[in-house]
């Protein structure tokens, strides 16, 4: 795969911004070079525009090398440079697969790259000829999310694979709930092929989505053009700071996914049981897409009792589906009660 021959022309060619410090790497000296306040109030000096100190420290929590990892004002950065280093506008396309997460299309749409949408089978599955029908030469990367937004499920690690080795295209697999799946990731295979890249997030199992940091876990060529690229200082250093506090928290996060994950099949097994539900989607996620009889109707009756779902029923594949996110166990058992009394 020649990752080299992917990029645009003028981001191959760019010269990035050098930021304040990048040529004195020393701990201690006088900084007289980026007109900061000299006065220390712990955030007076810009922060590390490369994040080593969290990077070290996803690296062992991830068990993946320092130079794999870019981080992001969550995904959506990540997924935005995708478009800025690789797509020309208005004459790459890239592949997304469909029903899926909304961001790869509206960053390509802000981006002006054309969207190639290759819907799942029925049981949300990948179309593997419709995916090679729609890759041509103006292809520049191709989106998958496993486990699936919104169907939940893990998509076929050898067909992913298979796309990454046949065709000189990005492979972006979304990982964003792969700590709710009894799966490998796929960052085991960033090593063997350089055009793919996992997308993670400290947003789901982590419990940081208020705080903005996604991870893009991938070859050091796709990163050299991604960091060059991306704001000098992209991570602030009190989102730095506050991540490697909660990072430090593993096993509390273990115990929330566990638990987690055993209401996911306890709320699985109350929803099978419902005379207006007609199918529950099998899920790898911290969520359950539900096919119902009147979607809005029980959309509707939710939110009149404060409950709050994604009603996914108008997207297409979805028909006649809410997504429901698996809450705390008194929050599922509202859920419950007031579905139970539709
Ligand atoms: C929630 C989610 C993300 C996370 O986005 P952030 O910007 O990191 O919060 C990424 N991908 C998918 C499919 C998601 O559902």
């Amino acid at each position: 795969m020649k990752i080299d021959s992917l990029v645009r022309s003028n981001i191959a060619s760019l010269a990035p911004y050098s930021t304040a410090r990048d040529e004195y790497k020393g701990e201690l000296g006088v900084y007289l070079d980026a007109n900061e306040n000299p006065y220390d109030n712990g955030y007076n000096r810009y922060p590390d525009p490369r994040q080593m100190q969290l990077k070290e420290r996803i690296s062992q929590v991830k068990g993946v090398a320092v130079e794999n990892i870019f981080i992001g004002n969550g995904s959506d950065e990540p997924i935005d440079l995708i478009f800025r280093v690789f797509c020309r506008p208005s004459q790459d396309n890239v592949v997304v697969i469909s029903p899926s997460y909304g961001m790869y299309s509206v960053a390509a749409d802000i981006n002006d790259i054309e969207v190639r949408e290759v819907a799942l089978t029925e049981e949300f599955a990948i179309d593997m000829d419709g995916i090679k029908g729609a890759i041509n030469e103006n292809t520049k990367a191709v989106f998958f999310c496993s486990p699936n937004n919104p169907s939940g499920n893990l998509l076929s690690r050898e067909d992913m694979l298979e796309i990454a080795t046949s065709y000189n295209v990005i492979v972006v697999v979304d990982e964003a709930y792969i700590d709710f799946a009894d799966t490998q990731s796929f960052v085991t295979e960033i090593g063997k092929h350089p055009n793919i890249m996992v997308l993670q997030t400290l947003s789901k199992a982590w419990g940081m989505a208020a705080v903005r940091c996604g991870l893009a876990i991938a070859s050091e060529q796709i990163l050299s053009y991604m960091n060059k690229v991306k704001y000098p200082y992209n991570i602030n250093k009190l989102t730095q700071e506050w991540v490697l506090s909660q990072l430090a928290k593993e096993e509390m996060i273990a115990q929330q996914v566990a638990q987690i994950k055993s209401e996911r099949k306890k709320l699985e097994q109350s929803l099978e049981t419902m005379p207006q539900v007609r199918r529950v989607y099998p899920s790898d996620a911290n969520f359950i897409l539900v096919k119902v009889d009147d979607a809005d109707r029980l959309y509707n009756l939710l939110i009149e009792n404060k409950v709050i779902v994604r009603n996914r029923s108008r997207i297409k594949g979805c028909e006649g589906c809410l997504r429901i996110t698996v809450g705390t166990p008194e929050e599922n058992s509202r859920l419950i009660d007031i579905l139970s009394k539709a």
